[in-house]
């Protein structure tokens, strides 16, 4: 049997390639989904199609494949790739890797989520201001709740927020905004052994979820596996 794999890797961005014989044969039990490794393929010249011809795997799935929570976690992370990959393809490949092997290694869900997206944004350029309204150009208080411009997808001050008051799910209050830009200058690992009660990493996760929904133009299929 021969399985179509979707490979995401810094030098060709995102492939698909053809594992011959992935149940029976030298494949097999090779690939998984989930699993990073330095893929060895070969390009056929006159019809352009990739075929896997070895792997070998760097960082494995299975503690990520064993948890429903975490491979939930794990397909909405492909999919922010698979729909906006471009631009800085190490770094971005460099962040799914940490993102990939904190949840193999029994990082925190939601706080993998988190740092997942709010890097994410950094590596696609897209990093708004926590100093500065980016509509106004008001220097924020300390203690402002910011709001959002569902436009130019980004946090900006409440006179510029085009949310509807009822709309609590695109604040960002004084607290959130510190860890925030705490965390925007640690690594990966750093940022998520951050610590939040409950609550706060639960509200601070919607806020991200919908933020990269909001750059993505809404349309993420597993969103709702991970909300
Ligand atoms: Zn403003």
């Amino acid at each position: 049997m021969h399985r179509y794999i979707t490979i995401f890797s810094p030098e060709l961005g995102i492939i698909q390639a053809i594992a011959y014989g992935a149940r029976k044969g030298k494949l097999a039990g090779k690939i998984e989904q989930f699993l990073s490794g330095i893929f060895y393929v070969y390009e056929n010249p006159v019809r352009h199609e990739y075929s896997i011809v070895d792997v070998q795997p760097q960082c494995l799935s299975d503690g990520i494949r064993s948890s429903l929570e975490k491979t939930f976690a794990a397909s909405f992370i492909a999919e922010t790739i698979l729909k906006m990959e471009g631009g800085a393809r190490q770094d971005l490949y460099d962040l799914v890797l940490k993102a990939y092997s904190a949840l193999e290694k029994n990082g925190d869900v939601t706080l993998v989520l988190i740092q997942y997206i709010w890097k994410f944004i950094a590596v696609a350029g897209l990093m708004p201001s926590l100093t500065h309204c980016p509509v106004c150009d008001t220097a924020y208080h300390e203690r402002d709740t910011l709001g959002y411009h569902s436009a130019l997808h980004v946090p900006c001050c409440r006179r510029c927020s085009d949310l509807f008051e009822d709309d609590s799910r695109m604040i960002m209050g004084p607290g959130f905004r510190r860890y925030a830009v705490l965390t925007a200058a640690m690594d990966f690992d750093e940022a998520i052994s951050v610590e939040l009660s409950l609550p706060t990493a639960s509200r601070i996760k919607r806020y991200m979820l919908q933020y990269i929904a909001s750059i993505a133009g809404g349309e993420l299929k597993s969103l709702s596996m991970v909300m």
